[in-house]
């Protein structure tokens, strides 16, 4: 650690505090992590399962974990430095995001997901604080509870945010996957939009009693395997009426509104794929380049090149591979 000089404690999560930190000798600005818990063996580091993640992503959108040290018991997450996280920059904004700076984000967090879930991995805790931000660009962090698609059930252990909880997860349903995650990011885009969370459940029933409010009670129809979940442990979904999404949300277009609904669907096999939202009309002005015309060897850029005259030119038909955000 003493090639690193700590600058400012920049988070305190539920697993560790995080620090910026300069490398003495190449100068790079770094995020360490400092995990609360004493690791006695490397084997024992090895097998988290941020580890274990993040070694198997390689995406731009992904935090990029660099290294890994453990001293004295104390195990150091090295990622490299990202600005501020989604939540600071939703409370220090006076105004609202425009739906084209959502829209980019949003662009960029589904192409992550759709890498990670592709490769096998879902998030399970995404929220805004774990969103990552330096200017346009969009990280998605925090893999402490990320789970491998095909390890074994029951998922019993503690699971994400109250807030963007999925409701499979809240009825404790025992299989649940990637859906929760997608659940997750409509209950973010329609944040951004409002600057107010979705779902601000009190407690798990509340959580429960706020979705009711907003999508109405599940049914037969809805979701019938949530009827199911319910009965199994004695839970009486709360009676109400579904109500207008552009009631809660009043600034997202309609195609926001749609694609929010479409992700908050009660049931999860109801809920779209990271690709197929790619493909959502919210997602038309942005557009796919082909590896060919990439301008940064190393991989992605940011920003299309301009002056191409792309629109229309590359389709977004090769979703999952390379896309952009404009
Ligand atoms: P926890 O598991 O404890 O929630 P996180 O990895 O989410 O830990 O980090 C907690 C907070 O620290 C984040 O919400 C963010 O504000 C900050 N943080 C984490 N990683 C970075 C990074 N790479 N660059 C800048 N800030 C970061
Ligand atoms: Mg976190």
């Amino acid at each position: 650690m003493e090639r690193y000089n700590i600058i400012t404690e920049v988070g305190d999560g539920t697993f560790g505090s995080v620090w910026r930190a300069i490398n003495k000798e190449s100068g790079e600005v770094v995020a360490i992590k400092k995990m609360k818990k004493k690791y006695f063996s490397w084997e024992e580091c090895i097998n988290l399962r941020e580890v274990k993640s993040l070694r198997r992503m390689n995406h731009p959108n992904i935090v990029k974990l660099k290294e890994v040290i453990r001293e004295n018991d104390m195990l150091f997450f090295v990622f490299e430095y990202m600005e501020c996280n989604l939540y600071q920059l939703m409370k220090s904004k006076g105004k609202p995001f425009s739906e084209t700076e959502i829209r980019n984000w949003c662009f960029q967090v589904f192409q992550a997901l759709s890498h990670m879930h592709q490769r096998g991995y879902f998030h399970r805790d995404l929220k805004p604080e774990n969103l990552l931000v330096t200017k346009e660009l969009i990280k998605v962090a925090d893999f402490g509870l990320a789970r491998e698609i095909i390890s074994e059930p029951p998922y019993t252990e503690y699971v994400s945010t109250r807030w963007y909880r999925a409701p499979e997860v809240l009825l404790q349903a025992s299989v649940y996957s990637s859906a929760v995650d997608m659940w997750a990011m409509g209950a973010i885009i329609a944040e951004l939009f409002s600057h107010r969370p979705l779902f601000p459940g009190s407690s798990e029933a509340d959580e429960i009693y706020k979705i009711c409010s907003i999508l109405g009670t599940p049914n037969q129809h809805t979701w019938a395997g949530g009827l199911q979940l319910a009965a199994s442990i004695h839970f009486q979904f709360p009676q109400s009426r579904c109500i207008s999404l552009s009631e809660v949300v009043p600034t997202a277009s309609e195609d926001a509104l749609n694609l929010i609904s479409w992700l908050c669907s009660w049931d999860p096999r109801k809920r779209p794929t990271a690709v197929e939202v790619l493909q959502h009309p919210f997602f038309q002005p942005c557009f796919y380049v082909p590896p060919s015309l990439r301008f940064r060897s190393t991989g992605y850029a940011t920003t299309p090149p301009s002056g191409l005259g792309l629109k229309g030119l590359w389709t977004r038909r090769m979703l999952g591979d390379t896309l952009w955000g404009l």
